[in-house]
């Protein structure tokens, strides 16, 4: 732990190449794009690059039901007719279409997630990122918004197995719902989400009166927002609050969602956030200098959210980075003006609805709420379950980062190492 932060991040190359179906806003191929570009501005050298785990059948089920997950593995769109009862019953369809690979996607985003937890665990890093993760709205019992396997969840409940605390902070322009709803009775994990609320916005959950039940009152925090939010005002609410939460739970690890939805211009979003305004908060959290899970989330305007993320991953990793985009596969999307920070798209709706009064009556509310909470409950930790699975392990994990060259990123072993999963997959 001494000197810089060490900085683990992960990126399966197959995770961009699936398609949600035509028209679909939401497009993996962002994330391809992101990685091109993060490693076009060099910040692989400050990270240590990792071909991510898959979560299995049984990682998926800590979270979700057997049914749930059983029938995200059989169902494709070649057999969908076979499943017309099943789609409803677990809210599959527009949103959340079956598309070819699905349960493989799952799989790559929640193992990163997953092997992030595991290898904060076990102090192998002090920051760990996996821009593919964050499907914040994915429930117990069925998809929701985009999300199928909630990733989020199954991390935190892998930090749980050494963390006292666990605190979630969410700033996609969606309520963090499934988070939320998983945690929701418990004091060990502390949700605080900030969000557009109202007018059915969705998913048309977290107003500022769900704080949690039984065990877990006051342990969910809701930030609800109005459209056009602009950096200061979201800063405004956002540093008070986290100050004001880390000082009462006291969490040991934190988890943050980065939507990239709260920016400006976003396809699906309404706020008025820029990428400083965004990045802003990640460099917040990232200073607390706890040991931190940061995921992806939300994000619609392909080309923003590659430079929001990109632009985030320097900040983590401690580098300024130029304006000018690299010359990279995708330099076309930067058109015109192929530069980091300042195309934000047009802005149909720059109007602030969030009046001063409004956003200090919420920063009162949830310091209120605050003090009523247990300072920094303990837990009697009796057992500490085995990690899921060993962090070094070489069947799992491939360290890129002594590569200097992108091209030699990729392990070229791929095909032994998913022959060794699916065994896994099978036990
Ligand atoms: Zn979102």
């Amino acid at each position: 732990m001494s000197g810089n932060s060490s900085v683990v991040y992960f990126y399966d190359s197959d995770v961009g190449n699936f398609h949600y179906g035509p028209g679909h806003p939401m497009k993996p191929q962002r994330l391809s794009v992101t990685h091109s570009l993060i490693l076009n501005y060099g910040l692989y050298k400050k990270m240590n690059l990792y071909k991510p785990y898959r979560a299995t059948y049984h990682d998926m089920c800590r979270f979700h039901s057997e049914e749930y997950i059983q029938f995200l593995h059989q169902v494709t769109p070649s057999n969908v007719t076979e499943f017309t009862k099943s789609l409803s019953q677990f809210n599959v369809g527009d949103d959340c279409p079956v598309f070819e690979g699905l349960y493989d996607f799952c799989s790559m985003y929640t193992g990163a997630s997953l092997q992030g937890a595991v290898m904060l665990n076990n102090n192998c890093c002090d920051l760990a990122i996996n821009w593919s993760g964050g499907l914040h709205h994915a429930k117990k019992f069925e998809a929701s918004g985009f999300c199928y396997v909630n990733d989020i969840v199954i991390a935190i409940l892998e930090l749980l197995k050494h963390h006292p605390r666990v605190l979630y902070i969410d700033i996609d322009i969606h309520h963090g719902d499934g988070v939320q709803e998983a945690f929701y009775l418990t004091d060990r994990v502390m949700t605080v989400s900030f969000h557009k609320y109202g007018n059915y916005f969705f998913p048309g959950t977290g107003d500022m009166y769900e704080t949690g039940s039984e065990s877990g009152r006051n342990y969910s925090v809701n930030v609800p927002l109005k459209e056009g939010i602009d950096d200061t005002s979201y800063a405004f609410v956002f540093k008070p609050i986290i100050n004001d939460v880390i000082q009462c739970f006291q969490p040991s690890a934190i988890v943050l969602q980065c939507g990239a939805d709260s920016l400006a211009s976003d396809r699906l979003g309404c706020f008025n956030l820029s990428f400083k305004g965004h990045g802003e908060c990640v460099k917040y959290v990232k200073d607390l200098k706890l040991p931190l899970l940061v995921l992806g989330g939300g994000g619609y305007t392909l080309r923003n959210v590659a430079r929001c993320w990109t632009y985030e991953t320097s900040l983590l990793v401690d580098e300024t980075i130029s304006n000018e985009i690299p010359y990279m596969e995708y330099f076309e999307y930067f058109a015109p003006d192929f530069t980091l920070l300042s195309d934000k798209g047009s802005n149909d709706n720059p109007h602030n609805a969030n009046s001063r009064t409004y956003l200090e009556n919420i920063v009162k509310y949830v310091h209120e709420n605050l003090r009523n909470i247990q300072h920094a409950p303990s837990v009697q930790m009796h057992y500490t379950p085995p990690d899921w699975f060993e962090p070094n392990d070489t069947n799992y994990t491939t360290l890129l980062s002594e590569s200097e060259s992108a091209n030699e990123f990729y392990d070229k072993d791929d095909n032994k190492k998913e022959d060794n999963e699916s065994k896994q997959n099978e036990s």
